[in-house]
């Protein structure tokens, strides 16, 4: 069976550590899917096409990457793909304990899911596309915090 793993964000935009952490991981798993995970509560600053694009754009050269977008619970996105992993990043403790919660859900409403954590890159463990989306609104130069295939 292949070992499927899912890449769950906003990715509003997609950065430099997003990206990490899913080339990093390309050698654990046969496939990874990067999933664009859609919120109709939430406002965003790039648009759906927008980010779905960046996210396509900088995994071009990545065969067993496949990027997707879903709705509703991610466990379910998980079923449909059959995806036996959730692929998460942590940068600081404070990721850790969101992200633990979440797991911990996660895990009870889907047993045979397993949440995996990388960490992120010192170099990159600062950046979040919420300063990224502030330094955008005021003008200033993002680029180098930005995935390889974000044209602004
Ligand atoms: P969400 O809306 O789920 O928080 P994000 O797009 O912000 O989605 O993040 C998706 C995943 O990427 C999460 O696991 C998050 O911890 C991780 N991540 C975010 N920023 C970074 C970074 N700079 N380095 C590594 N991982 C990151």
């Amino acid at each position: 069976m292949k070992r499927i793993a899912f890449f769950p964000g906003s990715f509003d935009p997609i950065t430099k550590g997003h990206e990490d952490i899913v080339r990093r991981a390309i050698p654990m798993y046969d496939e990874i899917i990067v999933a664009l995970g859609v919120n109709s509560s939430k406002n965003y600053m790039f648009s759906f096409e927008q980010r779905l694009k960046w996210i396509e754009d900088t995994f071009t050269d990545c065969p067993n990457i496949k990027v997707i977008s879903y709705e509703g619970l991610t466990i379910d996105a998980c079923k449909k793909y059959n995806a036996k992993f959730i692929l998460r990043g942590l940068r600081n403790s404070n990721d850790y304990e969101y992200e633990k919660s979440i797991a911990m859900m996660n895990l009870a409403l889907a047993p045979v899911i397993e949440t995996v954590y990388l960490n992120t890159r010192p170099e990159w463990s600062a950046i979040s596309s919420t300063i990224i989306r502030d330094i955008i609104k005021n003008q200033g130069n993002s680029e180098a915090f930005l995935a390889s295939g974000v044209q602004l």
